[in-house]
């Protein structure tokens, strides 16, 4: 099969970072478990890397699980930013922490915060329940979430000039949308466009493939905001091909793909780039 590679592939740089700062905790405490604050990133086979080489990820809810820590232990946070609360109760346990939020996500929360302290609202364009999202969330009662499913209860809004900033995995062709709707009840609001550089390059890339591609395959955990989005975008542009979204190998063998000649393959931000060369050398056998 003739199969394009959709670039950029890989961890994006907030990805690596993340995963540098994880390793570095390891060599600076080669004793001691390293204990990461949920997913590292949102890739499960990236979580299972990490775990064979013998990180531990807590799961469960982050306040359970950083108070089942004890003095000395050495803990990961996550690439998507987490509730500063956080960071009080490690230091009040005596946990050795290391902070892997992206800069990309720094950059947005210490904005939110900016805003907060200089008395504005704020308006958080996110997904109820992403970590990222959660984070901001987090900061103050004064910012609000405008889903992109569930959109906002504007009589929470009092401000008549908020700042509207927003996750920065969302869909970077969708966002003009929600801005119109806020600008409509708030014509004053102060408009902060945050998708990142490594989500807009790759939504960019799918829109480039070739018309006549019959199979795009979209590589990434079904968990990850910015993978989701390029399957999205692929299957609302690409109407006459077929989209599949696969975390591995294995699930796209489970998939009738018979007939198929032209493939493209993308990936998201956080999917290791072998996992994305084996599905390539896959389907170029095909
Ligand atoms: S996708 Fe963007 S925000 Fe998320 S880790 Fe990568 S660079 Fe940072």
């Amino acid at each position: 099969m003739e199969v394009a590679l959709i670039k950029p592939q890989g961890f994006c740089s907030g990805v690596t970072l993340a995963v540098k700062t994880a390793k570095k905790a390891k060599e600076e405490n080669p004793e001691k478990n390293i204990y990461i604050l949920g997913m590292l990133a949102h890739n499960q086979i990236l979580i299972d890397d990490l775990t064979k080489e013998g990180f531990i990820t807590l799961s469960g809810n982050e306040f359970e699980e950083i108070n089942k820590l004890n003095k000395g232990d050495v803990l990961v946070f996550t690439a998507h930013g987490h509730d500063s609360k956080l960071d009080e109760i490690a230091k009040e346990k005596g946990l050795i922490t290391y902070d892997a939020t992206c800069f990309k996500v720094k950059d947005n929360l210490n904005k939110i915060k900016e805003e907060v302290r200089s008395g504005h609202q704020v308006i958080y364009i996110g997904q109820q329940g992403h970590k990222e999202a959660n984070a901001a969330l987090a900061v103050s009662k004064n910012v609000s979430l405008y889903d992109t499913k569930l959109l906002i209860n504007y009589y929470l809004i009092t401000d008549e000039s908020p700042l509207v900033i927003n996750q920065t995995t969302l869909n970077f062709y969708e966002l003009h949308k929600y801005h119109e709707d806020i600008l409509r009840h708030f014509p004053k609001a102060r408009i902060e466009n945050e998708i990142c550089n490594a989500t807009r390059l790759r939504q960019e890339a799918i829109l480039k493939i070739e018309n006549d591609t019959d199979l795009i395959v979209i590589v990434g955990h079904q968990k990850s905001s910015n993978t989701n989005k390029l399957y999205d975008i692929a299957l609302a542009n690409y109407p006459n091909a077929q989209v599949i979204m696969v975390n591995k190998l294995d699930e796209l063998k489970e998939i009738n793909i018979e007939g198929k000649r032209k493939a493209a393959v993308g990936s998201g931000a956080s999917t290791p780039q072998y996992i994305v060369d084996e599905i390539y050398n896959y389907l170029v056998n095909k």
